[in-house]
């Protein structure tokens, strides 16, 4: 029976590995551990083995965790859909929102940004597959919202995200993060200072790190199967 523990040690592995098969270094990449689903119990047995950033779905799920475990110091990442009746919750939990997809859900978040806390990190998230069912900013609207973004007082914004449709084809991932990297040099170059790609789960780790991912968000390879399904929003 595989610990949370002796699953991480694994997935830290794939992780370097990955990165040094793309001539990185393995700290470039930062490992972000997606707990939605699993208990507080849980994080803390990943949090005992050394992970620090953890990622989770829905609001109230995530904000009770970061109350439960607010001792342990630990990082705290909003990766699901946000609607804006949630953002005030949002902006005084966590660290850093993945995906923003709306200037008026950015604006909200900056606005209600405590005082007292650092800008809140976020990302850009783009629809890189064309999927109409898919949340995210089609490719060709992500300049104007990032800079629109980039110029609200409490966000920093860090980059790009993406979630690509599931499929086993490497060489079909390999382009769809490729996109989110070409968006992101074309963002640099336009002059904003962006260090972020969040981009790659449990079953495309590999093709995510080799295109130049930053941040891997991974669920199934560190806690298991979730039994709880999916909820829709
Ligand atoms: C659930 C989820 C993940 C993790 O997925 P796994 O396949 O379990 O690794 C990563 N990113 C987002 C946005 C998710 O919703």
């Amino acid at each position: 029976m595989m610990t949370i523990s002796d699953r991480l040690q694994a997935v830290r592995a794939r992780v370097a590995a990955a990165a040094v098969a793309a001539g990185r270094a393995p700290e470039e990449v930062t490992l972000l551990a997606v707990s939605k689903t699993w208990p507080a119990a849980a994080v803390r047995e990943a949090a005992a083995a050394g992970q620090q950033a953890f990622g989770e779905n829905y609001v109230q799920e995530g904000v009770d965790k970061i109350d439960a475990l607010r001792e342990l110091g630990l990082e705290w990442h909003f990766i699901g859909p946000l609607q804006s009746n949630k953002t005030r919750q949002v902006a005084s939990a966590f660290d850093w929102v993945h995906s923003i997809d709306r200037l008026k859900i950015a604006e909200r978040l900056s606005a209600q940004r405590d005082v007292h806390l650092p800008p809140l990190n976020v990302c850009i998230q783009v629809n890189v597959s064309g999927e109409d069912s898919k949340s995210g900013v089609a490719p060709d609207e992500v300049a104007a919202l990032a800079h629109a973004v980039a110029d609200l007082p409490r966000l920093r914004l860090r980059g790009l995200m993406c979630i690509p449709e599931p499929t086993g084809d490497l060489a079909l991932l390999r382009a769809r993060f490729a996109v989110l990297r070409t968006l992101q040099a074309e963002l640099i170059a336009a002059g904003l200072a962006l260090d972020t790609l969040s981009m790659g789960m449990s079953h495309d780790i590999e093709p995510a790190i080799a295109e130049g991912a930053t941040i891997v968000r991974v669920g199934t390879a560190i806690f298991g199967e979730r039994t709880r399904p999916e909820e829709s929003h």
